[in-house]
C-alpha cells in the first residue's frame, strides 16, 4: 500500500507524542546543562549522556513503529493448500483470506498480520513487524522519562531552596515549564509504563490483545465439559521473547506460519474462531427499527438510560432509519451492537455494523414454530 510519508505523521496522536517527547527533552536538556553540567562532573555527563539516548531511543523506535508498519496481508491473500481455506475467515474488503493471527483493522483498511491493536499515538497497528519497536519505544520513554523526573525536580529544588544558583536564575515562565515538563514525565512513568508492563506480558505469554479475548471465550465455551482448550502460540517465556524482542527488531518469521505447541497445528485458532462466529450467528436475533438513530456518540433523544449509559469503546455507532432491519449480536441493558445490510452509491451491498440506543427497535418474531425452540436453548 502507497502511504504518504506525511499522512502518518499529521494526525493528533503522533503529533501529540513528538510534542511531548520535544517538551521534555529540551526542559530536560536545559536543566541538567545548568544544575549538573556535564562537562564539569562525571556523574553530570553519565546523566546527560544517558538522557540523550533514551531520549533519541525514543524517537528513533517512534518513528521506526510507525513506518515499519505492523505488516499487511497481501490483498487476496489464499493458503499455499486450497483446501485450508476451510479453516480459515474471510476479508471481504481485502477480498482474501485472513491468515493465522491476522485481522482486519479498520482504521488501517488492511488485515494486519498478528495484529494486537491499533494504536492512536503511532496512528498505526501494532502488529507482527513492529512489535519490537513499539516495545523499544515504551521501555525507552519510560526509561528517559525516569531520568528527566529526576534531572527536573532536582532542579526545582535547587531554584526554590534559596541558595545562591551557580546559574542565572530562570524566569517564571521557563520556571512554569519546567514544573509543567514534571507532571508530563510523571504522567508518561504511569500511563505508559502501565502499557509496557501489559506488552510485556503478552510477549511472555506470546498472545496479543485480541487472542487472549478468543481463549477467554474458547474456555468459556468448554466449561462444565472434558474437552480443554490449548492455546497453540505460548512455547515458554524464552521462547515467546525470542519471538518479538531480537537486537536489530527484526521479528521471527514471515507473519502467515507461526510455530505451535504438541498437539496443535496452524489452523488450531482459526477454527475456534469460526466456531465461536457460528455460536454468535447462533444467537443473533433480527430487530426492526421503529424510532430513527442519528449514529452519534451522545444520544439525547433516547431518555436518561441510553445517555448516561454509553458503551466504553471506540466502536462505531450507527445510524438508523425507520423500517431498516438489523441483525443483533451483542446486548446491553441500553445499547445494542449489531450490522445492517445497505446500498452503497455505486449500488454494491455493505454491511456497517455498530452500537445502537435500545429503545430504537423492536425485535422481529419470525415464524413462532420455527424461533421458539432456538430462543429457549439460550
Ligand atoms: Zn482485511
Ligand atoms: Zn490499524
Amino acid at each position: 500500500m502507497c502511504v504518504n510519508p506525511l499522512k502518518k505523521i499529521c494526525h493528533w496522536g503522533p503529533l501529540t507524542a513528538l510534542g511531548i517527547i520535544k517538551v521534555i527533552t529540551l526542559m530536560t536538556i536545559h536543566c541538567s546543562r545548568q544544575w549538573w553540567p556535564p562537562q564539569e562532573s562525571f556523574f553530570g555527563a553519565v546523566n546527560f549522556i544517558l538522557f540523550f539516548c533514551l531520549s533519541g531511543s525514543t524517537l528513533f523506535h517512534f518513528i521506526s513503529a510507525i513506518y515499519e508498519g505492523p505488516g499487511y496481508l497481501p490483498l487476496k491473500w489464499m493458503p499455499e493448500k486450497a483446501t485450508d481455506t476451510q479453516y480459515l475467515q474471510y476479508c471481504s474488503v481485502c477480498e482474501g483470506y485472513k491468515a493465522p493471527r491476522s485481522h482486519h483493522c479498520r482504521k488501517c483498511g488492511r488485515c494486519v498480520m498478528k495484529m494486537d491493536h491499533h494504536c492512536p499515538w503511532i496512528n498505526n497497528c501494532v502488529g507482527h513487524y513492529n512489535h519490537c519497536h513499539f516495545t523499544a519505544f515504551l521501555a525507552s520513554a519510560v526509561g528517559g522519562c525516569c531520568v528527566s523526573t529526576f534531572t527536573l525536580v532536582s532542579w526545582v529544588m535547587t531554584v526554590l531552596s534559596l541558595r545562591p544558583l551557580s546559574f542565572p536564575p530562570p524566569s517564571i515562565f521557563i520556571l512554569i515549564l519546567v514544573i509543567f515538563s514534571i507532571g508530563l514525565s510523571i504522567g508518561v512513568i504511569f500511563a505508559v509504563g502501565t502499557l509496557l508492563y501489559f506488552q510485556l506480558l503478552s510477549i511472555i505469554k506470546n498472545m496479543t490483545e485480541i487472542e487472549a479475548w478468543i481463549s477467554e471465550k474458547a474456555h468459556y465455551r468448554r466449561f462444565g465439559t472434558r474437552d480443554k482448550f490449548i492455546y497453540p502460540y505460548s512455547k515458554g517465556w524464552r521462547f515467546n521473547l525470542q519471538q518479538v524482542l531480537t537486537w536489530d527488531c527484526t521479528p521471527v518469521g514471515d507473519g502467515i506460519h507461526w510455530p505451535v505447541v504438541e498437539g496443535c497445528d496452524q489452523y488450531t485458532l482459526t477454527r475456534e474462531q469460526l466456531a465461536q462466529k457460528k455460536d454468535k450467528r447462533k444467537r443473533a436475533k433480527t430487530y426492526r427499527v421503529i424510532q430513527e438513530a442519528s449514529g452519534s456518540r451522545l444520544q439525547i433523544r433516547h431518555g436518561w438510560g441510553v445517555f448516561c449509559h454509553p458503551p466504553c469503546t471506540d466502536e462505531s455507532r450507527i445510524k438508523l432509519e425507520v423500517g431498516d432491519m438489523v441483525v443483533v449480536t451483542r446486548w446491553r441493558k441500553y445499547w445494542l451492537f449489531g450490522e445492517k445490510k445497505q446500498n452503497d452509491e455505486n449500488g454494491k451491498q455493505v454491511r456497517i455494523r455498530g452500537w445502537f440506543p435500545r429503545p430504537c427497535v423492536i425485535e422481529v418474531i419470525e415464524n413462532e414454530t420455527y424461533s421458539s425452540p432456538l430462543t429457549k436453548t439460550d
